[in-house]
């Protein structure tokens, strides 16, 4: 057979394949630049730096600094209306709920543990819909609830979503009940992952979004902290780029010491090149600050306008 020839049989060998295993056609998390898109939305729990003796005073000089949204803790669920309300009055959208683990029980051994594990998720998703907020900020599984979980790094996994590879059929897993759960709601489920130091299973981006695109729900997301990008990932442009259509929240917090942006100098992440990442995938939701004060809360007051100015020109610079 002559080259051309050969070639010929082999594009044409190849879109038979492509057209037999057409339903695993791999999802693309970052089709095409879509910097035109991408918007900087501020946004941070409510910490101690920020001056005021409550949250409605803190919330009031967030809205000052120009922050657009409020995140809520895991105790907001108890009673999402009253902190909605506080949000409304303050002119600040509620961003995301960070949750957390729940103690690991949704992906535990035991059936009875983890059926009660997800209705607590669920019931976590019902106060982000009153909240109206971006989702639920989850993480399946911190170092320190390895021993209650009892489960392997790859039957976590299991229990979150396993599929099919030749077929993509769902074998196992909760996640995209809940996920299907969260979309029936207009909101998320969002994974976070951790460095290593918290915990063992989920610590990049790109694994937390081929979870996303293995239980192909709309409401099962993910999200980048640059916190524990800074210990995970090799290129934080890379990672968002992993986690393309699925990054539904950012965390701010700056290198080793988790400070305010640009306030630590003994290393501290590349915001620019971050931000690069972001941009290039059209990123339009928040970022929220999850971190403490170098020098003291007391400090707040005047780091903050600081941190806001330098991500502002990392943005500008991405
Ligand atoms: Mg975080």
């Amino acid at each position: 057979m002559k080259r051309r020839d050969f070639l010929t049989a082999a594009a044409a060998a190849t879109g038979a394949i492509a057209a037999l295993s057409s339903p695993v056609t791999r999802l693309q998390a970052a089709p095409s630049d879509q910097r035109d898109k991408a918007k900087m939305r501020m946004c941070s729990q409510i910490r101690g730096w920020i001056p005021g003796k409550n949250a409605v005073e803190k919330m009031a000089q967030m809205k000052k600094w120009g922050m657009e949204a409020v995140e809520a803790d895991g105790n907001v669920v108890n009673n999402p209306k009253e902190f909605k309300k506080k949000a409304d009055d303050a002119g600040l959208a509620v961003s995301v709920i960070c949750w957390g683990a729940c103690d690991g029980e949704p992906c535990s051994a035991d059936p009875e543990e983890s059926k009660k594990g997800i209705d607590k998720i669920k019931q976590a998703l019902d106060a982000a819909a009153v909240l109206e907020c971006n989702g639920v900020i989850y993480v399946p599984a911190f170092n320190k609830h390895q021993a209650r979980i009892g489960r392997t790094h790859q039957e976590i996994r299991k229990s979150l979503i396993d599929i099919a590879p030749d077929t993509r059929e769902v074998k196992s897993g909760f996640l995209k009940e809940v996920g299907d759960y969260a979309a029936a709601l207009k909101t998320n489920i969002i994974l976070e992952p951790l460095n290593r130091k918290e915990a063992w299973f989920l610590r990049q981006i790109g694994d937390a979004a081929s979870i996303c695109r293995d239980c192909r729900s709309e409401g099962v997301k993910t999200m980048g902290d640059f916190y524990h990008m800074f210990y995970e990932e090799v290129c934080d442009m890379a990672a968002f780029l992993a986690g393309g259509k699925f990054v539904k929240h950012v965390h701010f917090g700056c290198g080793n010491r988790r400070v305010l942006p640009g306030q630590d100098p003994e290393g501290h992440n590349d915001f620019t090149t971050g931000f690069r990442g972001l941009k290039y995938i059209g990123y339009q939701d928040f970022m929220s600050f999850e971190c403490s004060c170098l020098g003291g809360d007391d400090k707040g007051a005047v780091e903050v306008p600081k941190t806001l100015e330098f991500l502002r020109k990392c943005w500008e610079e991405a």
